[in-house]
């Protein structure tokens, strides 16, 4: 077990690819915090399905948007579990429009939650990395935030933000022994991509070389890798995993 004893908080795992992650790590041996906004039972079932696992989990309603009530989850978090080795910024929200027509609570609902998630979470974390020279950060960026993507100029400058983010902190936390990446899906099956209209589905199909939407699954194997041994001497990079799309 490539995790084994080790503890990680994960941002909004109640669904999608954070609950994919979450189970992934799990499956190898990794204690898991994780928190949501709404989807209780959700959180709930993720929960009891992490303990059939054998480890430790723990849900907790907690909106990464607070960075006071992110601050006491995490120390809880330390508390209950007895460290913290993993932080995985996963929570994000979309909320497309057309600049023209882009309210300013769409443009700060998206960043805040988007990149000041991030922050706050890594904040609250990174003083007990710091202090034992020891830690592993992986950002859920996008796709988006490389290449940009019409009626989504709030949620590509959030992303695009974590990659900034992700740069800075390898270089800044290298020396403490931490290492920071990111992973860029592209179209995920997730909730996010259910609203799609099916011909929108079928022209985005057409356009990625792999012709299909990944799966969270993809994502959460690339995340298990950036956080084991074999990525070692890897840190301040971003991986696409977007079967191709970006290229073409
Ligand atoms: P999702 O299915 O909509 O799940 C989003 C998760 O984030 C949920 O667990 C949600 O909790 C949580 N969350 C949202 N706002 C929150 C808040 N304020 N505080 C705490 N938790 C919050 O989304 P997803 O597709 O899995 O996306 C996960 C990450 O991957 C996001 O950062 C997204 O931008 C990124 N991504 C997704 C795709 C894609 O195609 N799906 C592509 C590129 C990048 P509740 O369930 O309680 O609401």
């Amino acid at each position: 077990m490539l995790l084994k004893d080790k503890t990680a908080i994960i941002s909004g795992a109640s669904r999608g690819i954070g609950r994919a992650i979450a189970l992934e790590l799990a499956k190898q041996g990794c204690n898991i915090a994780f928190n949501y906004l709404k989807s209780q039972a959700e959180a709930e079932s993720l929960e009891a399905e992490l303990a059939a696992l054998d480890v430790k989990a723990k849900a907790t309603q907690v909106d990464i948007k607070d960075f006071a009530a992110v601050s006491v989850w995490v120390e809880e978090t330390k508390a209950t579990f007895g460290g913290l080795d993993i932080l995985v910024n996963n929570a994000g929200i979309i909320r497309d429009k057309a600049l023209a027509l882009m309210s300013p609570d769409d443009w700060h609902e998206v960043i805040n939650t988007n990149l000041g998630g991030a922050f706050n979470l890594t904040r609250a974390a990174v003083i007990t990395f710091i202090k034992q020279k020891k830690g592993d950060i992986v950002n859920i960026t996008s796709v988006t935030g490389v290449t940009g993507m019409p009626r989504q100029s709030n949620y590509a400058a959030s992303k695009a933000g974590i990659i900034g983010f992700t740069r800075s902190l390898a270089q800044e936390l290298a020396p403490y022994n931490i290492r920071v990446n990111a992973v860029a899906p592209g179209f995920i099956d997730t909730d996010m991509t259910q609203g799609l209209k099916q011909e929108y589905k079928d022209e985005i199909i057409r356009n990625i070389p792999l012709a299909r939407f990944g799966k969270s699954q993809d994502v959460a194997k690339t995340v298990k890798f950036l956080l084991s041994n074999a990525s070692s001497y890897i840190t301040g990079q971003t991986i696409i995993i977007d079967g191709g799309m970006s290229l073409v």
